[in-house]
């Protein structure tokens, strides 16, 4: 399932998400979507958001349908919030055990997927430690189904990706200004990809992505951001800063990786590196965090920090992406 070229799959997976009518049909990557449609899906999330306290935002737009959760890998706020997105549309969700599923007396996956549709699973929300296998699952299901990819391999994480810019324009508003450092494990990390595939698109003024060299990604995957290793350069003047975890189980061999006191004392968002950020910035992290490791534990508690509004977002995000894929399959 590996491309032999990433940017052509790449783009044949931007293609492969729209129906002919430029309707979302299936999430598989942010890259390639035009800033119309991610601004409508911000947009839309929003319209999920209730103040605190308040109860969650409700409708019956999938009513009827059925969303399920296929999480090849481990999840806790990805996994969570699409149960819930699903539940507050209406939708009946099916959580699939994937340690006690037929995946692991050899079915394949596509056997596992034909199963799911039979009994009509209309969204499968896929999560899995391969390259290519949202697109590989979208090019095989019945033209009704829509496959949502929820973490990719170190490829993409689309609605993390949307989660984390609707928490930027919520509290920075524009995007043309902005300094934004994303500091950590970026060769390994979707959640960088993704940031990084939203934020060129709506225009971001200058992207950091800060990493020991051994982290660093390949530039031909982030075009339009710069790749620095020095973190006092990086991190000057940032509007946002973004702690990203090192991706110890898709790293192979652990040789070169700094330990952990180099690693906090060089690359970890602390208060100490915040005072070369702007004042006012704000402090993302998508989870699970690794504190002292990337980040100052007190700093991802303290004022600055905005990581429990990513989450309440990642639900926000969710239900306006269900929402969006309901009325492409029910326009057919
Ligand atoms: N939860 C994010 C992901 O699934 C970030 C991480 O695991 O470090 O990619």
């Amino acid at each position: 399932m590996n491309a032999a070229d990433p940017n052509e799959i790449l783009d044949d997976e931007a293609a492969l998400q729209l129906d002919a009518n430029g309707n979302l049909r299936h999430l598989l990557t942010l890259k390639g979507l035009d800033k119309a449609l991610l601004t409508d899906i911000l947009d839309d999330a929003e319209g999920y958001l209730t103040a605190p306290g308040a109860l969650p935002a409700r409708s019956q737009s999938l009513a009827g349908r059925t969303v399920g959760n296929l999480f090849f890998e481990p999840s806790t706020r990805t996994r969570a919030s699409f149960d819930l997105a699903g539940k507050r549309l209406g939708a009946d969700v099916l959580n699939l055990d994937v340690n006690t599923s037929s995946r692991k007396k050899g079915e394949s996956i596509l056997d596992t997927i034909y199963t799911l549709q039979a009994m009509h699973v209309d969204v499968m929300v896929v999560r899995d430690a391969s390259d290519g296998v949202p697109a590989y699952i979208a090019r095989h299901v019945q033209p009704h189904v829509s496959i949502l990819n929820a973490g990719e391999s170190d490829v993409s994480h689309p609605t993390q990706g949307l989660l984390d810019v609707l928490t930027i324009r919520q509290h920075k508003g524009a995007f043309e200004d902005l300094n934004i450092a994303i500091v950590g494990d970026i060769r390994h990390s979707r959640v960088a990809m993704s940031a990084t595939h939203a934020l060129t698109t709506l225009g971001v003024g200058d992207l950091r992505l800060i990493s020991p060299p051994i982290l660093a990604p390949d530039a031909d995957k982030v075009p339009g951001a710069r790749i620095v290793d020095n973190l006092a350069e990086g991190i000057a003047n940032a509007d946002v800063v973004m702690a990203l975890r090192i991706q110890r189980e898709r790293i192979g061999n652990l040789d070169g990786i700094p330990g952990i006191d180099e690693y906090f004392a060089n690359y970890g968002v602390s208060h100490d590196s915040m005072k070369l950020a702007r004042p006012d910035a704000i402090i993302m992290h998508p989870g699970p965090m690794n504190r002292g490791i990337e980040i100052e534990g007190s700093l991802a508690d303290g004022p600055q920090s905005v990581i429990t509004q990513q989450v309440t977002n990642g639900v926000a995000v969710r239900m306006a992406v269900l929402d969006r894929v309901g009325k492409t399959m029910a326009a057919r």
